[in-house]
Parts: structure tokens; sequence; C-alpha cells
């Protein structure tokens, strides 16, 4: 059997032109500009009247550009795309279990400006505090900007008809209708996404083109808790309703330890930055010592702290038990790791990956596990989650929507 072709795009319809085939193009170009229609069909191995299709839709909704560059061989000089880059803005939120940080992205997927509070009190609080700090700054600062669409990253399973967070064990979230309060403030469509699902997302956008032809991509976002969020075909797997809730709360014990969803021995109990914490502190701490974060425990083991390095070791262990499972269930070609952990990749690479490779049944003819390309992944799949939703229909843009907002 022959390899695919290297940087192949997957093979898209002209009459099955989806929103995720905009987002794949716009990652090109955004990479390559200036770029030719004929090296984006090259590229991806489209016929050129799917990529015109593609592009002409692209060019209609203001997206890209296209204009002449380069030295003419004699003819007619060819034309070359580009990203509007300044077309319009959007927000991306990534509430986090500790720290929720916000972004203002331009549409190359460049983060232009960020800020993090502190995720505390009662969620509508929190929230409408969130929203006066971002009101604060788009106003003063992008008074002239156009905003395109919030994208929003929270832990939790979400109903995604009405934008509500279902529940958030860890985040201790219950019913929070999200969506509606950051709309009433903010006067922009807002899509939620659960954290690991955005983070999985953060790979078609941010990740190796390279890896552009992979058709199943399992991201394992460990952070408070621990998420998987899967691509398949390009696409990301949602689930039903409610979204997909990830296999964090896998069993791996029953009569392991209690879980923030109130069950024992899930997955999340044993690789999760909270469990690595809490075994660091378990053989560390002193009565009354104050708490340590990930990062700490990262850097003591970059300074060869025997138990920082034996907690880590650990972690390492339990991810690559897990992945090994879901490696045999859902044979995807890369798996991605996100979070502070991957500070120490060096350390918990080799013993993921011999954990993994001792479990094979039968071993994969390829399988890349790698740390993820963006710190805070979750953050930055918010940015092509809201731009994506914004492919759909041709913008409506109003001018800086807080400036027209009539304060009471
Ligand atoms: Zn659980």
């Amino acid at each position: 059997m022959s390899e695919p072709p290297a940087n192949n795009f997957k093979m898209v319809d002209v009459h099955d032109v989806r929103d995720i085939n905009q987002t794949i193009f716009l990652h090109l170009i955004r990479e390559r500009q200036p770029i030719s229609r004929a090296d984006i069909a090259k590229f991806t191995g489209l016929r050129a009247g799917t990529v015109s299709a593609i592009v002409n839709r692209l060019i209609k909704n203001n997206f890209v550009y296209e204009g002449t560059e380069g030295p003419s061989s004699g003819g007619r000089p060819p034309k070359h795309l580009y990203i509007n880059a300044e077309s319009f803005y959007v927000l991306a939120i990534d509430i986090g279990v500790s720290d929720t940080v916000f972004a203002v992205s331009d549409f190359n997927g460049r983060i232009i400006q960020q800020k993090s509070l502190l995720t505390e009190g009662a969620p509508e609080q929190f929230l409408e505090k969130l929203a006066d700090e971002i009101e604060k700054i788009v106003s003063t600062q992008y008074s002239r900007a156009k905003f395109g669409a919030v994208g929003v990253s929270v832990p939790g399973l979400i109903d995604r008809e009405t934008g509500t967070v279902e529940t958030s064990p860890n985040l201790e979230w219950k019913n929070v209708p999200l969506r509606r309060i950051l709309m009433n403030r903010l006067h922009l469509p807002i899509y939620i996404e659960n954290d690991a699902n955005a983070a999985a997302f953060s790979e078609l956008w941010y990740g190796p083109l390279s890896e552009a032809n992979v058709r199943t991509l399992l991201f394992v976002l460990v952070v408070e808790g621990l998420g998987t969020g899967l691509i398949i075909n390009g696409e990301l797997h949602v689930g039903s309703r409610l979204g997909l809730g990830g296999f964090g709360h896998m069993s791996i014990d029953p009569n392991g330890e209690l879980c923030s969803c109130g069950r024992r021995g899930c997955w999340e109990t044993f690789a999760s930055e909270r469990a690595t914490v809490e075994r660091f502190q378990r053989v560390t701490a002193k009565p009354g010592g104050r708490a340590v974060s990930l990062n700490e425990v990262v850097s003591l083991a970059n300074k060869n702290d025997e138990m920082a390095v034996e907690s880590l070791k650990i972690t390492a262990e339990y991810l690559g038990e897990g992945i090994s499972n879901l490696v045999h269930g859902l044979y995807p070609e890369t798996v991605v790791i996100g979070g502070n952990i991957t500070a120490a990749w060096s350390l918990i690479e080799p013993i993921i990956k011999k954990r993994i490779h001792s479990r094979y049944i039968v071993a994969p003819e390829k399988l890349v596990i790698r740390p993820a390309s963006v710190q805070r992944p979750s953050l930055f799949g918010a940015i092509p989650i809201a731009l994506q939703n914004c492919f759909q229909k041709p913008l409506q843009l109003s001018k800086n929507p807080f400036k027209t907002r009539v304060k009471i």
C-alpha cells in the first residue's frame, strides 16, 4: 500500500463544502500567503473547481482578498490570495478552574492582547465581572475595531442549544446560562465549547500543516481536571446534545479516590494536575504549609527534586495507561497532550510512550504522540471556534458593539 502524499488535505466534494473546509483553507492561506489558487489545488489535491468554489466564497465574505504579487514571467501576472487580517476581530475566553483568560484575536488567529483574572465567586457575578473587564479593554483600545463573535471554552458539559453549562464538577457550576449572560453584556454571537474540545480544535488551526491529512486526532487536556477532545475526519466529534463528556471520567479503579464528579477512581483522579499536586503534597507537605501549583512541581522537577520527579513520573504512567486504552479503541494517527504538564515533556514523554507501546495488541503503523502546538490550547481553540462560526453566513458587522451600548 502506498503512503498518501505528504501535505494532502482530506478530499472534499464541491457539494459538500462544509465550514470546516473553509477553516482548513484559511489555515493554509494564513501559513503560506501569498498563495495562488493553483498552489492550493496542488497542496490539497483538490480539483481546481472545488478550490475556486471555496475561495470565491471566502472572498465574497471578505475573509480573503486577491492581489498580484511577484515578478511576472511574461503573460498575465498570477493572482495571489491573502487573509484579510483586519476584516474583523474576535474575542476568545478560556474559563479555567483557577484563572480565566480572555484574548482579542485578529482574523489571522493572532492574539493581539490577552488578560487574565481569577475565576472566583458565584458564576453569575463572576461572568458580570469578566464582561466588565472585556468591555473596559475593548471600548478603550479597540473603539474603531469590528468584532465578529466570541468563542468560549469552559470545562464542563454544555447544552449546545441554549449555551448553558449544565454541569462543571471542577468549577462547581450547575445550570449556568453562560451564553445568555455574555450575550446580554457583549452584544455579539457567543459560541461555547467544552475546554478539551476547544483544545482539540486548536490543532486544526495552529497545528503543523504536515498533519493536515490526519483524519483522527485525540487531544488529552491535562488541567485541574482531565478532558479529551476528538477530531474525526477533520471535524470535532461532539456527540449528542450535551456534547461529549470525554474520557476523563472513565473508570480506572472503582474503589479509587473520590472524583470531582462524585464517583470513584476516574482517570482524572490519577492523571490530572490536581492528582499530580496532591501526590506531591502527600509526601512533602508540612502541616499548615501552603498549597503548591503544578507549575511549581514542574519547576522543582526540572531542578531534579526527587519527589517532584516521582510525582510527575507516576502521572505519566497513568496518562500512558489511559491513552493506550483509547488508542486501541479509536486508532488515531495523532495523540496530542496539552496543559502545563507539557513543560516537563522531556521527563514524561518516554514514560508515556513506553507505556502505550507496551500495551499494543497490534501496533499501529504510525502513531504520533506530541505536546500541544500552543500554550493554553483551550484559549487558542476558542479563536477558530469563534471564527468558524463567522463563516456560516456573511458577516453582519456592527461597529464596535460596546460603543452603542446604552449605559444605565
Ligand atoms: Zn469522575
